[in-house]
């Protein structure tokens, strides 16, 4: 009778034993990782950095690799503070891997018997893609445009470091890529940085040498009369020229909504295409003159006194009142509305991150999303926005920068500097 009381006993607190084992096992866990995680180390490049989450903190974790039947040690970390995130940066190249199929072990621990190992196939490539520059506009001028045709590999990304921004060029197949850039005025600089990133996280770059050509834009005092910013001013700022003085009201569209305007043409600018939609030179507003040109560079004075200034970053047309307005050549509007400064406006994607703006529309005819052929009517001329009598303010947008249009219009530079180098092989 004792010795059953005792089996029972003994069975009883095993039970119990195992149970609560089971219960901080289960509470505690063991560590998850995370879906991107196990992603980024499915390639091993010959450098990079590493940021592994888990669901829970870690306090160790210990990376290894497999191959040839021999195991090395990539990474250890035993963390003070435990961490839900851990960063390392390896260099395998020099850890004397050999490139192809290998094998990763991950061991991370949570605590006491709270590990788990992951074992990932990976592979491991240290080369670099190929990169040559097929062709570029050598010597672009100040305000103007370039274009450029580099050939890689396919799926690589490929980008272009200019003046502090870097662009994405355009996969054209065959491993091709192609993009249109700016010289922007303030960042008019010779030296520019291609690279291209493979699937695994190889890198090879190329530097462009650009003979940026210097341009001498023109210079305009304007004098601001009370008359011009009652009748044009007040009105476009409505409530919000409430209170404002003359001068402070002139300052608010021509520094404070042009600077928000000149964002939203950025933002529009990402939705270009990567399809080349315009074919040759782009066409002047039919009958016209122009009244300003690109660049130039506008003082206003208020009782003899500099108050402002802006540049002008596009050609002004003028023709007859309410004139028809084509699009200068064939796209998708990606913009039709209110802009701000520029009035009534519509812009149309010509694909690769070039756009033509018309502004100061007294009509606009078209809706965004439609596509229109080069000489299709889209609106009429007007004087919409900061306008002070009715034209046409043409814009080129390259990559959301306003670019000098004179180019655009020349069938020949767009023949030379442009077609000629996006065919190049
Ligand atoms: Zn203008």
């Amino acid at each position: 009778m004792l010795k059953d009381t005792l089996v029972k006993r003994l069975t009883l607190l095993v039970l119990l034993l195992a149970v609560l084992y089971a219960l901080f096992l289960y509470l505690g866990g063991k560590p998850q990782l995370s879906r991107e995680s196990l992603n980024a180390l499915s390639v091993v490049p010959s450098e990079k950095t590493y940021r592994l989450s888990f669901d829970r903190p870690v306090r160790r974790v210990e990376v290894f690799v497999e191959q040839a039947g021999q195991r090395k040690e990539l990474f250890r970390a035993d963390m003070s503070e435990p961490s839900r995130e851990v960063v390392f940066s390896l260099r395998p190249k020099e850890m004397s891997l050999r490139e192809g199929k290998a094998r990763l072990v991950l061991k991370a621990s949570s605590g006491f018997l709270q590990g788990r190992s992951f074992v990932i196939e990976t592979l491991v490539d240290f080369t670099p893609p190929v990169l040559r520059v097929v062709a570029y506009t050598p010597s672009p001028s100040v305000g103007g445009s370039f274009a450029l045709k580099v050939r890689s590999e396919e799926g690589a990304q490929v980008s272009l470091t200019y003046g502090g921004r870097r662009y994405a060029l355009y996969p054209i197949g065959e491993g091709y890529y192609a993009g249109l850039f700016p010289v922007r005025i303030e960042e008019p600089l010779h030296s520019a940085k291609v690279e291209a990133t493979d699937r695994a996280g190889n890198t090879s770059h190329h530097l462009l040498s650009l003979k940026v050509k210097q341009v001498k834009f023109a210079q305009d005092d304007i004098k601001l009369e009370e008359p011009l910013i009652e009748r044009v001013i007040y009105p476009l700022l409505g409530q919000e020229g409430k209170g404002l003085g003359p001068v402070e009201a002139f300052k608010r569209v021509n520094e404070v909504w042009r600077a928000r305007d000149v964002k939203r043409l950025e933002e529009i600018a990402t939705k270009s295409g990567p399809k080349v939609l315009w074919e040759g030179a782009f066409s002047q507003l039919p009958n016209s003159k122009v009244l300003a040109g690109y660049g130039e560079l506008r003082h206003y004075f208020y009782r003899g006194q500099k108050v402002s200034e802006s540049r002008h970053m596009g050609f002004d047309f003028a023709s007859v009142e309410r004139a028809p307005v084509p699009a200068s050549n064939s796209g998708v509007v990606v913009f039709a509305g209110d802009l701000g400064v520029y009035g009534n406006t519509v812009i149309i994607d010509h694909g690769m991150g070039l756009m033509s703006l018309y502004g100061h529309l007294s009509e606009i005819g078209v809706k965004k999303g439609q596509f229109v052929k080069k000489g299709e009517q889209i609106g009429w001329t007007g004087v919409s926005g900061l306008a002070l009598g009715d034209h046409l303010h043409f814009g080129i947008l390259l990559q959301g920068y306003e670019v000098n249009p004179k180019e655009w219009l020349d069938p020949k530079w767009v023949k030379t500097h442009i077609t000629q180098v996006l065919q190049a092989r």
